[in-house]
């Protein structure tokens, strides 16, 4: 099956097991694996990532059947909701950070770790393509490719730049720990430059100009952040430009935070009206250039320009280069988003699976596999179900779809009774499937696609690991739904999202949260549960108690302005 892995199996036990690399002169790479001879019947599990989706499935990941890899250009989980808070000092950036290898250190079975970027994927020969960073000190030996049983894409997504001139020289942004350390220095780097003598008066005002693009959470707590710490720190350190600062925050739509309730959007404008933040919705960015950016209205088309002295590009995620190239390969060449069915499966790929930002389930529509599970129960086509047929049929789209069970029995429960009233005293009858499609209409068409945020990438790593932990077990006995199409059960349960609720930090010491029920809570109170959720969520207990002292250092000493 697996050509490469008992070559090296044979020469490992050669040298007696251990790491073996060697050239492959028709590739001119090199390949490693680490499978020593006992392993060799555990199946090979790569995870490429190390972000929230990577992580939790390596942390819920139990099973020792495994021999388990990660690649990845980061050798550290980020607690990426604390990445703005970098950017502004209230918390270090090693405070948010935790080693991967001490995150696996704890588990009983071996866990390889390789600090290098996949830049490939051949799902034909089961293999990943990889490059190391550390390219010029290896001689040539920076790429090598790794053979894998079952693959987990956990890559997340880049900065979505929509192609505007000019973002990618001159604007910062907000994903990697990297970014916050530059957003920080870049800060200060802004004061200073216009502290300098022989500045002019219009020049001063360019630089304390601070632009975020983008009014999602990302861009509004950033700029939340930087008014708090101009306000309350800077301000006392360069009090000569405390009147020429200005934080001017650019959204394409109607309104700042629009996947929040109205009532949170409505609370944080006014909150960055009150701040003295320029809030200019309906504008879109056409051009970046070195010292203004280039603006149009969305409705009148009117063009502008804006002089600013940094900005901050925060306009949603794109798919990764890499992932867009494994994609025209497995035929989805036509997608945005790499797409997964509901087991976390890359469609067309049994054995690789993706999660997190890099994917997005499709939630294939109910009326699809309504008209497949009726044609199937109808096995010669006439049309005409018996009734305990129909019954079934309408079992396994409840088992299956867990919303149309609560819809039907909550909302549409007559049309339902009708439906079966209509062919009770008739052994067979014509089922009305028009009627069913329209009961089953609008819990369709709220089958919507998942947020990409890391509550999402951190279930889904936690429920594939719990699928990869009983798979020996579900194979044998499977516990999710009938198949619609074939026979049987499917192994697992199809992955279902919980939402915990959503968090947007103002500034100021307020926060607003939007929690499941449509529960909405606003200001000092949601600050402070924002302060306990985010401090139990950490990941370690280090990282824990290094996070807490930072928010004490800052309530005590304010926050360090050096430019380090
Ligand atoms: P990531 O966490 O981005 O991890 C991707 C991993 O893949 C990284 O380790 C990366 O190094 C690695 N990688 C990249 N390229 C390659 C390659 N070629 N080969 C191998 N590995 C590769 N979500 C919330 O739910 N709540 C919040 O409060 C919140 N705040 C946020 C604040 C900021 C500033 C940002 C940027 C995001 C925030 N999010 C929040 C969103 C959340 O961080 C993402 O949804 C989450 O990180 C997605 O997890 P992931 O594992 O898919 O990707």
């Amino acid at each position: 099956d697996h050509p490469t892995v008992s070559k090296l199996v044979v020469l490992s036990s050669v040298s007696g097991g251990g790491l073996l690399a060697f050239s492959d002169n028709n590739q001119s790479q090199n390949l490693i694996s680490d499978s020593a001879q006992g392993e060799c019947k555990k199946k090979k599990v790569v995870v490429l990532g190390t972000g929230w989706a990577g992580t939790s499935f390596l942390k819920n990941l139990k099973s020792s059947s495994y021999d388990v890899h990660i690649v990845s250009p980061r050798n550290y989980f980020a607690f990426t909701p604390l990445l703005p808070n970098v950017t502004n000092g209230t918390v270090e950036a090693r405070s948010i950070v935790e080693p991967i290898r001490s995150i696996v250190r704890k588990k009983n079975f071996k866990v390889e770790f390789k600090e290098a970027e996949c830049y490939k994927i051949d799902p034909v020969k089961k293999k990943i393509h990889c490059r190391s960073r550390h390219a010029k000190n290896l001689g040539g030996n920076d790429e090598f490719t790794m053979d894998y049983d079952l693959l987990v894409v956990a890559m997340g997504a880049c900065s979505n730049t929509f192609n505007t001139p000019g973002v990618l020289e001159y604007a910062y942004f907000l994903k990697e720990v990297e970014d916050a350390q530059k957003i920080r220095r870049s800060i200060i780097d802004c004061y200073e430059r216009a502290s300098l003598p022989n500045i002019s008066e219009e020049e001063k005002k360019r630089i304390m100009h601070f632009v975020v693009v983008g009014g999602g959470p990302t861009g509004v707590e950033y700029a939340a952040d930087l008014h708090d710490y101009a306000v309350e720190d800077l301000a006392q350190l360069y009090p000569s430009l405390k009147d020429h600062l200005r934080i001017t925050l650019i959204e394409a739509g109607d309104h700042i935070l629009n996947m929040f309730d109205a009532r949170i959007t409505e609370f944080a404008t006014e909150k960055f009206c009150r701040d003295g933040i320029d809030v200019k919705t309906g504008s879109i960015v056409t051009k970046v250039s070195e010292k203004d950016i280039s603006t149009k209205d969305r409705k009148t088309g009117q063009t502008g320009s804006v002089p600013y002295g940094m900005v901050l590009w925060s306009t949603g995620i794109a798919t990764r280069p890499v992932i867009r190239e494994f994609m025209k390969q497995i035929g989805q060449g036509n997608r945005r988003v790499l797409a997964t069915d509901e087991w976390l499966r890359v469609e067309g790929c049994d054995d690789i699976y993706a999660l997190g930002d890099c994917a997005t389930i499709i939630q294939r529509s109910i009326m699809e596999d309504v008209v497949a599970i009726f044609s199937k129960a109808d096995k010669n086509n006439t049309g005409v179900l018996d009734l305990q047929d129909f019954k079934e049929v309408v079992d396994h789209i409840c088992e299956r779809y867990p919303q149309v069970n609560i819809y039907l029995q909550k909302k549409k429960l007559k049309n339902f009774d009708d439906l079966l009233k209509g062919a009770q005293g008739n052994d067979k009858k014509k089922i009305d499937i028009e009627m069913f499609k329209q009961a089953l209409s609008e819990v369709d068409s709220q089958m919507k696609n998942l947020p990409a945020t890391a509550q999402v990438a951190a279930q889904q790593g936690a429920y594939l690991a719990n699928c990869f932990n009983r798979m020996e077990q579900c194979e044998k006995r499977p516990e999710g739904p009938l198949r619609f199409r074939g026979a049987g059960r499917h192994r697992f349960h199809p992955f279902r999202y919980k939402h915990l609720g959503q968090f947007a930090p103002l500034g100021g010491e307020q926060a607003a949260a939007q929690l499941p029920g449509d529960w909405i809570s606003i200001g000092h109170s949601t600050q402070w549960l924002w302060y306990s959720v985010y401090a139990s969520k950490l990941v370690s207990w280090r990282t824990r108690i290094l996070v807490i002292s930072d928010w004490f250092r800052r309530f005590i000493f304010g926050r360090d302005s050096s430019k380090i």
